[in-house]
């Protein structure tokens, strides 16, 4: 069918996925056998760069030649395969896109010895792409997905945000639960509401609250993030009491694997809430502004600072570093990064002294702010919220660029 005169655009769309027993153990091997084939790929990239060094002429394994002797090999190496009714084009993906991508790194750094592609070990999250273009029966219908090889339907979380053909489905699991993620090819990408031409906000992102806006608007995390820490603290002390495994020597105990698996599942909430938070608040600013501006912070730079050097001791290091955790749990960079993607545009200011200055009449003097939440002028009296003071400063700031 070549009635698309125009090219489709691509977008993602990424839910939760319940898969019956059946269904998550054939999910599992089809993970375990992409891991197995792209580290065949590796396996046989490394025999090359060994040979190599006798015979500099041997020319780096193509995918294509990895997939044909991968093809050979794969139920000699690994008999358990064969019965699985895995999806081979999967696990020949592993081995087109993923070794493929992994030789691409390899060849950029200029065949760098440090940068050799590695194996993916056990540990590695469980993660498949399913190649629904060259999947016969893609049904989907509202919240059913059809999978491949006679395995029945599962039920998505929410239905299909979007209209268009299923190219791809990446299902993957984290802290105990089963995802996929959709590509599709839609005709049209979703209309964003854009906001109004020369509407611009400052962003001052806080320890003690979340975000701060120039319209003294205060944004702070749920309060379900507060539980879902307890929760996790709580697990994390439990988990200290029980058996851990000990490399080579001891196993874990099932106590222990039971609750690293539900802490995992803990860390996978927390992430989740925060994220969303983000994401929501991200979206808000850039369909009520066109410009957003924000620290420049060099999150880096004050997490390693906390302890000091020989020369120069880091004074009050419990407190930095305790700072230091927050600003790094409030996600900084995460906010950064959902913004730019966001707004029409995003500036980036220098963050010195923005907390010291008077937002009305630029005095800068560290003895204005009284407190945490306290600023008042030494120079001129104004009394004005600490975080709201800053986030005019960063506005003030990219408007007088
Ligand atoms: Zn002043």
């Amino acid at each position: 069918m070549a009635t698309a005169s125009k090219k489709p655009h691509r977008i993602a769309h990424k839910t939760r996925v319940h898969l019956n027993n059946k269904q998550r153990s054939w999910m599992v091997a089809n993970c375990v056998g992409c891991r197995l084939a792209y580290n065949y790929a590796i396996e046989q990239m490394n025999r090359a760069y060994q040979a190599r060094k006798y015979e500099p002429d041997i020319p780096h394994l193509s995918p294509k030649d990895i997939r044909k002797m991968w093809t050979v090999e794969r139920y000699k190496r690994y008999p358990w395969m064969e019965n699985q009714r895995l999806l081979l084009s999967a696990l020949n993906n592993a081995i087109n896109v993923n070794y493929a991508a992994a030789l691409n790194q390899w060849k950029k750094s200029h065949w760098n010895v440090d940068k050799i592609p590695r194996y993916h070990g056990r540990r590695t999250s469980l993660s498949v792409m399913m190649d629904y273009t060259a999947i016969a029966d893609k049904h989907i219908d509202k919240k059913t997905l059809q999978l491949p090889q006679k395995m029945g339907t599962c039920r998505l979380a929410e239905p299909l945000r979007f209209k268009g053909t299923l190219k791809q489905a990446t299902f993957s699991e984290s802290g105990g639960k089963w995802y996929v993620s959709f590509l599709l090819a839609v005709d049209e990408l979703p209309e964003r509401t854009a906001a109004a031409t020369g509407t611009s906000i400052g962003v001052d992102m806080g320890v003690s609250k979340f975000v701060t806006l120039s319209n003294a608007e205060h944004i702070e995390m749920p309060p379900q993030l507060d539980e879902a820490r307890e929760h996790t603290k709580k697990i994390q002390r439990q988990l200290s009491n029980k058996q851990g495994p000990v490399k080579r020597k001891r196993k874990a105990s099932k106590n222990w694997l039971k609750l690293s698996r539900k802490l995992s599942a803990a860390h996978r909430k927390t992430a989740n809430i925060r994220r969303n938070t983000m994401e929501h608040v991200t979206k808000s600013l850039a369909e009520q502004y066109e410009t957003v501006v924000i620290e420049d912070l060099k999150v880096k730079n004050m997490t390693g600072s906390a302890k000091g050097d020989a020369d120069q001791p880091g004074t009050n290091v419990a407190a930095k570093s305790g700072l230091n955790r927050e600003i790094l749990n409030n996600g900084f960079y995460q906010f950064r990064e959902l913004i730019t993607h966001k707004a029409a545009k995003v500036i980036a200011v220098d963050p010195k002294y923005t907390s010291q200055t008077c937002s009305q009449c630029g005095v800068i003097d560290k003895n204005s702010r009284l407190s945490q939440s306290e600023f008042k002028c030494t120079g001129c009296g104004f009394e004005i919220n600490a975080d709201v003071n800053a986030a005019q400063n960063i506005l003030d700031r990219a408007l007088s660029q």
